[in-house]
């Protein structure tokens, strides 16, 4: 069903020699332009100017990727399905306003026809004309518009019978793409964890880095405390002797 409403989407975008373009643009991948134009059996310029009308109407989105051999880009394209149905069901809606009106003018208003001529004029130019034809001088029958009317209203019941179609494939679409996202998130949330893991995992290692560094540096300080220690105690113990024995010298000095 969604090819054939693709089908008339592009027919009526870019014309009924494009209809072959639908199953090959209608997948979940994109497809490299040269493929399509291959497997359409025509030139990668005319396939081009096919995407290029469509792509103007936001029917179809592209990727490029560069050729390794060549150097250059090539695109790859698919159908954008989401806004082909919404333009689809613009195209159905304006159309069906269209035939509303003519229905509705239809019945309020009364239009002449010149039967041998087969030309049609409403109420005004026929009053202007005194209800007679410039071609051929005949007198105006009144417009029999009741099949008219009713061919209309079976276009308007076919037309609303499409717009119900479209509008199931809109939600299929709708519940593919919002599977599509609680995918997607699952997975991001899935990296977040992962993530989350390997930074704690980092900040741990760090720590334990930090924590062995610190101990070599304590050693090696402990070391130079270690080296400077004796010379200290030693010179403390010089400073003692001199201190002891300066004193009582004075002592002994002023006893004397
Ligand atoms: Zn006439």
């Amino acid at each position: 069903m969604l090819n054939e409403l693709l089908g008339e989407i592009v027919i009526s975008v870019v014309g009924k020699q494009a209809t072959e373009i639908v199953e090959l643009l209608n997948t979940p991948k994109y497809v490299n332009e040269f493929l399509l134009a291959k497997k359409l059996g025509v030139t990668i310029n005319q396939t081009r100017n096919m995407l290029y009308k469509m792509s103007d109407y936001g029917l179809v989105s592209s990727v490029r990727k560069k050729d390794k051999k060549k150097g250059w880009y090539t695109y790859s394209w698919r159908f954008e399905i989401s806004k082909c149905l919404e333009f689809l069901k613009d195209l159905l809606l304006k159309n069906k306003k269209e035939i509303e009106e003519e229905i509705a003018s239809r019945k309020l208003k009364r239009f002449y026809v010149c039967e041998s001529c087969g030309l049609e004029y409403d109420e005004d130019q026929a009053l202007l004309m005194d209800f007679t034809c410039d071609e051929c001088g005949e007198v105006f029958t009144v417009k029999d518009s009741s099949k008219l009317i009713k061919d209309l209203e079976k276009a308007l019941t076919k037309i609303n019978a499409k717009l119900k179609i479209v509008e199931v494939e809109v939600e299929k679409e709708r519940g593919k793409l919002d599977k599509k996202k609680a995918l997607d998130l699952k997975k991001e949330e899935k990296e977040i964890i992962k993530k989350k893991a390997l930074q704690k995992k980092k900040r741990e290692l760090n720590k334990k880095v930090q924590k062995a560094e610190n101990e070599k540096s304590l050693k090696k300080s402990n070391k130079k405390v270690k080296k400077v220690l004796p010379k200290m105690k030693s010179a403390a113990k010089k400073e003692k002797i001199r201190k002891k024995v300066s004193p009582k010298k004075g002592k002994k000095v002023s006893k004397k």
